[in-house]
C-alpha cells in the first residue's frame, strides 16, 4: 500500500547532480543573447527606424504601422538567423502566469505555396482566440473580442523556436482583461504626478520612472515526492505533514552551503535567465530547509515585472530537467516559513536622481523628505488597498504566521528618518532656515549622514520598510504577479505627489515663496501619515489592537478584503489617476472572488478525497493490526494479563479511533457545506462561504490526521513525510 511512497525515497535518495558546464564565454557576453536588445535594435533597424523605436520606449511617443513594418522585418531578419519558426504574443491574462499563442513565421500564396513572413501588423496586434481567459463578464457584456497589442517597452525575446513578443491585453472597447494595461498606465500616472513634484527642486527633469527590485522565494521538493503528494500537484501545498522533528530551529539552512544538486540548478537557471537578459544578482538559501531566493539587479518596473513572470515559468523548466519541482505556493509546508517576494520600490528621474534617496545639499535632503512622505500618504491613504492588492488564498496561509508580516499595512522608516520627520513637522519655518548669501533659503537640516544608508536598523517585521534609498513591499506572494501590487503602489503614490502638487501651487500662487510652501504642505503630511509608521514588533499581537486603535485596516478575510477595490476613494483615485474605470475594477473583483474560491474548493475537495482514500483506510489498517494483537493476547493469558498486557494498544485504538471519526464527520460536513455554498448565486458571497464556512475544515480536519500520522505504524503510511520532504541531499 505504502509503494508509492518507499519508491519516492529510494529514487530521491539515489538522485545524482545535473552537472552544468558554464558556457566558455563570459557572462557578459551571453548575456541577452536571446533578446532584441538595443545592441541589437542598432544592428537590424535602419537608423531612422531606430531612432523612432527608442523614442518610443523612452517617451512613450507612438508608433506608425509603417514603422512597425520596419522594426517586424528586422526582428524577423535576427529571429530567423536565431533558428527561429514562431512567433506569439506573450501576455499576462488575470490568472497567476502568462499565456501565449504560437503562430508560425509563414504566410500561404493562395496557389500552393508558402514564404517566411512576419509584418508590423503582426507584430503589433494579435486576436488570440482566448475567449476562455477570465474577464469578470467584461468580454460577455461589452464585446466578444479580446485583443493582444505590443508593448514596445519590454523587449521581444527568443525561447526555443519561439519569438515571443510581450503584449496587453485589451477587450475591444480598451477594457484591460490582464494586469499589464492597468500597469502601464499606473506608471505613466507616477511618472507624471513625480515629475511635476521633482520640478519643483529641478527645472530640467522631464520624466521619472519607478524601479522594482524582486526578491523571488520558492522551495524545491524531490521530482519523486511530487509526485507520490497529490495535495502539492494539484494544490501547490501540502495539506497535511507532520512537522519534521528538526526543520528550522536550528538556522543552518540560512545562508549555509547550497546543496550540489541545487547549486547546480542554480547555475543552470542563471545562465538561461542572463541570457533572457534578467540581470541575475544573488542567490542563497533561505530559513526554511529547501526554501531558496533569486533576486536581479532593479529595473524599471514594468521591464522588472515581466522578467519576474519570464523567470517563474523558466524556474518550473529548469527545476523539472534536474529532477526537482518548483514550488511558488506561499505557504507549502506548515510550521516553516513561507515564501514572498519581496518588492524593492523607489523612483528615478531621468536625469540619475534617486528620488527616496538622502541627498548631499540640504535642498535635496528636503526633495528626499517630500518623495518619502508623500509615499508614505499613498499608503496611508489606502492602506487596505495595498493588502486587496496582496491578497490571495494562497498568501492566506503565509500573512500572520510567525514569519510574515500581519495582514496590516504599516510602514517603518527608521530613527534617522523619523527623527528628522519630527524635527521638520515641529519647527517653524524660521527656525529651519538661515539666510545665506545669494543661494537665498538654506534650510537646516542637519546633513544625513551616508552611513544612514546602511541597513542597520532594519525592521524585519514590517510590511513596507524604508531600506536606505527605496521601500520594500514584504507582503507580496511569491506565486504573485508583482503587477498587482505595483499598479496599486504607483497609482496610490501618483495621488498623494498630484495633491501635493496641486496644494503647493495653490499656495505658490498665493504668494509664499516656493521653500515655504512646500515646508507648509510637508508639514501637514508628516502629522497626517503618523497611523501609518509603526516602528515595533509586527509580529506582536499588542500590535494587532494597537493598529485597530489607528483605524488601520485590520480585515483577516480575503474575500472581504477584495471589497476595498471597490470603495468610493480607491474607485475615486483609479479613475482621477487614468488607471482603470469603475467596470474595470467591478469586473476585475468577481475574478479575484471567483479564483479564490475556486482554490478553496480544490483544496477541500483534495483534502477530503485524501482522509477517505489515503489516510481513514491506513489508520483502519493498523487499528485491525492493533486488534488482533488484543486478541491474540486475550488467547494466550488469562484475562487480567491480557488486559494488563493490552492495555497500551487499546488504548491506541481508542486514539485512531477518536481521530478517524472526527475526520470521517468533519468530511462529510465539508462536503455538504460544500453544497450549500455551491447555490450561491453571487461571486462575493460564495466566496465569503467558502471562506467562512469551508476553510475552516482544512484546518481542523489536518489537525486529527497529523496527531494520526504520530501514531501509526510508519510502513504503512502512504503520503511522503515531512521530514522526506524537506531535506534535499
Ligand atoms: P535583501 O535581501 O537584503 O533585501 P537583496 O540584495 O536580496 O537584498 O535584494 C535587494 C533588491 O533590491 C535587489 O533586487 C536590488 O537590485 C533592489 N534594489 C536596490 N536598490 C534599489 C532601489 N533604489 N530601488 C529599487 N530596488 C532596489
Ligand atoms: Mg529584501
Amino acid at each position: 500500500m505504502s509503494s508509492l511512497r518507499f519508491k519516492a525515497v529510494e529514487v530521491a535518495s539515489k538522485r545524482q547532480p545535473v552537472e552544468i558546464s558554464l558556457p566558455a564565454e563570459r557572462p557578459s557576453n551571453y548575456f541577452g543573447k536571446y533578446v532584441f536588445n538595443q545592441e541589437k535594435m542598432f544592428r537590424y533597424l535602419p537608423r531612422e527606424t531606430y531612432r523612432l523605436l527608442r523614442r518610443a520606449i523612452e517617451e512613450g511617443t507612438p508608433l506608425s504601422l509603417a514603422v512597425a513594418d520596419e522594426v517586424a522585418s528586422g526582428m524577423k531578419k535576427w529571429a530567423m538567423e536565431m533558428g527561429v519558426t514562431h512567433c506569439t504574443h506573450w501576455f499576462q491574462p488575470l490568472t497567476e502566469g502568462t499565456a501565449e499563442k504560437h503562430d508560425a513565421f509563414v504566410v500561404h500564396d493562395g496557389k500552393g505555396g508558402m514564404i517566411e513572413d512576419f509584418t508590423g501588423k503582426q507584430l503589433v496586434q494579435q486576436e488570440p482566440d482566448a475567449s476562455s481567459f477570465p474577464s469578470g463578464g467584461i468580454r460577455s457584456t461589452f464585446e466578444a473580442r479580446g485583443y493582444s497589442a505590443w508593448d514596445p517597452a519590454s523587449p521581444v525575446f527568443i525561447i526555443g523556436d519561439t519569438l515571443m513578443i510581450p503584449t496587453v491585453f485589451i477587450s475591444y472597447t480598451g477594457e484591460a482583461l490582464d494586469y499589464k494595461a492597468p500597469l502601464k498606465k499606473a506608471l505613466a500616472a507616477v511618472d507624471k504626478a513625480a515629475t511635476k513634484v521633482a520640478k519643483f527642486f529641478d527645472e530640467n527633469v522631464s520624466h521619472v520612472t519607478a524601479n522594482l527590485g524582486w526578491e523571488q522565494e520558492y522551495f524545491l521538493v524531490d521530482e519523486a515526492f511530487y509526485h507520490a503528494r497529490p495535495d502539492l500537484m494539484l494544490t501547490g501545498r501540502t495539506l497535511m505533514g507532520h512537522d519534521s522533528a528538526k526543520n528550522q530551529q536550528m538556522d543552518d539552512h540560512y545562508f549555509g552551503a547550497i546543496p550540489e544538486r541545487v547549486a547546480e540548478f542554480m547555475k543552470d537557471l542563471e545562465i538561461q535567465a542572463l541570457q533572457l537578459g534578467i540581470p541575475c544578482k544573488t542567490r542563497h538559501n533561505e530559513v526554511a530547509p529547501n526554501q531558496f531566493e533569486l533576486a536581479p539587479i532593479f529595473e524599471e518596473c514594468n521591464l522588472a515585472v515581466d522578467h519576474n513572470m519570464l523567470l517563474m515559468s523558466l524556474m518550473r523548466k529548469v527545476a523539472k530537467k534536474h529532477g526537482f519541482r518548483m514550488l511558488l505556493h506561499e505557504k507549502p509546508f506548515a510550521g516553516v516559513n513561507g515564501s514572498g517576494k519581496h518588492n524593492n520600490w523607489s523612483l528615478t528621474t531621468n536625469n540619475g536622481a534617486l528620488l527616496h534617496s538622502p541627498g548631499r545639499t540640504p535642498e535635496e535632503n528636503l526633495r528626499f523628505a517630500v518623495f518619502i512622505v508623500e509615499t508614505l500618504r499613498g499608503v496611508y491613504r489606502h492602506n487596505g488597498l495595498l493588502k486587496a492588492s496582496i491578497a490571495s488564498a494562497s498568501n492566506a496561509y503565509r500573512l500572520g504566521a510567525h514569519e510574515a508580516p500581519p495582514a496590516i499595512i504599516s510602514a517603518f522608516v527608521g530613527k534617522q528618518i523619523g527623527d528628522m520627520l519630527q524635527k521638520i513637522a515641529h519647527s517653524t519655518t524660521e527656525q529651519l532656515f538661515t539666510l545665506e548669501g545669494k543661494h537665498g533659503m538654506r534650510l537646516d537640516i542637519p546633513q544625513i549622514p551616508e552611513l544612514m544608508i546602511d541597513n542597520t536598523d532594519r525592521n524585519r517585521t514590517s510590511p513596507f520598510a524604508f531600506t536606505g534609498n527605496r521601500f520594500e513591499f514584504r507582503a507580496v506572494g511569491s506565486s504573485a504577479n508583482c503587477a498587482s501590487a505595483m499598479i496599486v503602489l504607483n497609482t496610490a503614490v501618483a495621488e498623494a505627489l498630484a495633491d501635493f502638487h496641486e496644494r503647493v501651487s495653490g499656495r505658490i500662487e498665493k504668494g509664499q515663496t516656493k521653500t515655504a510652501a512646500l515646508l507648509d504642505v510637508l508639514r501637514e503630511d508628516i502629522k497626517d501619515i503618523r497611523p501609518i509608521i509603526f516602528e515595533g514588533n509586527g509580529y506582536s499581537d499588542e500590535w494587532k489592537t494597537e493598529a485597530e486603535k489607528r483605524g488601520l485596516d485590520c480585515e483577516v478575510s480575503v474575500p472581504l478584503m477584495i471589497d476595498t477595490y471597490l470603495h468610493p476613494q480607491s474607485i475615486a483615485m483609479f479613475e482621477r489617476m487614468g488607471v482603470m474605470k469603475k467596470a474595470e475594477l467591478q469586473a476585475r473583483n468577481d475574478i479575484k472572488w471567483e479564483t479564490y474560491q475556486k482554490r478553496v474548493q480544490i483544496e477541500s475537495r483534495v483534502l477530503g478525497d485524501l482522509a477517505m482514500n489515503h489516510i481513514i483506510p491506513v489508520a483502519t489498517r493498523y487499528q485491525t493490526q492493533l486488534t488482533e494483537s488484543v486478541l491474540r493476547l486475550q488467547q494466550a493469558f488469562n484475562k487480567d494479563d491480557a488486559q494488563r498486557l493490552g492495555s497500551y494498544n487499546i488504548d491506541l485504538i481508542e486514539k485512531i479511533n477518536k481521530h478517524t471519526t472526527f475526520i470521517a464527520q468533519a468530511t462529510n460536513e465539508m462536503v455538504e457545506a460544500r453544497k450549500k455554498a455551491n447555490t450561491i448565486p453571487t461571486l462575493r458571497e460564495k466566496a465569503i462561504a467558502y471562506h467562512d464556512t469551508i476553510a475552516p475544515y482544512l484546518e481542523s480536519i489536518r489537525y486529527h490526521i497529523d496527531k494520526l500520522e504520530l501514531i501509526v505504524e510508519d510502513s504503512l503510511w502512504t503520503l511522503p513525510k515531512y521530514r522526506e520532504m524537506l531535506f534535499i541531499r
